[in-house]
């Protein structure tokens, strides 16, 4: 089952738009079964979670952090993580850049942008991010890479409204390459899209979409 959604999902993907798949709350086996199927990259959102899923399952998984980052919890993930994509305040992105410069690694980060409605999903405006690219913060830090933008649509039945989010990430994206991140080749990835949108990300240009439910199922949040 897990195996034939890895691979029926990545036979659908175009050329350019790689799979994370979103294993938070799932158990090892399940995750060996998707490796097993060939799949590389896995997303979480819990710190400890992803520490100790790091150390029992294979060395050449790339680990994603999804979620929300807290700066005190940075230090556990930075030795090996992949790719971080909420960074939702210059303080984040300091604190990322530090524990970087621990371990001698950059570390590769995508800004999260605030795209939804809904009030609770973490990220920055547009003017914030805007505001934090014209400090100059980012020639003071030499252990992060901007590798790109991160968003999350509405969580509603409105394919209209998640496009037109999804748009607005891509117009974001495709300004700020031609503009902060002109000399930065690394600025290419769009992470946008999961289980119920993803098909429509790609429509509106995503490089990495986070799948879960439509791979693992159901999430059983009470085992937590
Ligand atoms: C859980 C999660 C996903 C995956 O969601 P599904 O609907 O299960 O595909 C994607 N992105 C983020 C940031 C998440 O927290």
């Amino acid at each position: 089952m897990i195996s034939e959604q890895i691979k029926s999902i990545k036979a659908s993907l175009p050329e350019g738009v790689r799979l994370i798949a979103v294993s938070k709350f799932h158990p090892n086996e399940a995750i060996l079964e998707a490796y097993e199927a060939g799949q590389r990259l896995f997303g979480e959102n819990h710190v400890q979670e992803l520490t100790a899923k790091h150390e029992s399952l294979p060395a050449d998984i790339e680990w994603h952090f999804i979620g929300h980052l807290q700066t005190n919890k940075v230090k556990y993930i930075a030795p090996f993580v992949s790719l971080i994509h909420g960074i939702d305040t210059p303080k984040l992105l300091k604190v990322v850049d530090k524990e970087g410069a621990k371990v001698g690694r950059v570390i590769p980060c995508l800004l999260q942008i605030h795209i939804a409605t809904e009030e609770t999903k973490f990220g920055f405006s547009r003017e914030e991010c805007l505001e934090m690219l014209s400090s100059g913060i980012l020639s003071e830090l030499q252990h992060v890479q901007i590798c790109g933008l991160m968003g999350m649509a509405t969580n509603t039945d409105d394919e209209v409204q998640i496009r037109k989010e999804f748009h607005t990430l891509r117009a974001l994206f495709e300004e700020l390459k031609e503009t902060y991140f002109k000399d930065a080749p690394a600025f290419k990835e769009l992470s946008m899209g999961m289980s119920d949108d993803y098909p429509i990300a790609i429509e509106e240009g995503s490089t990495l979409i986070r799948v879960g439910t439509k791979i693992f199922g159901e999430r059983d949040y009470s085992k937590k």
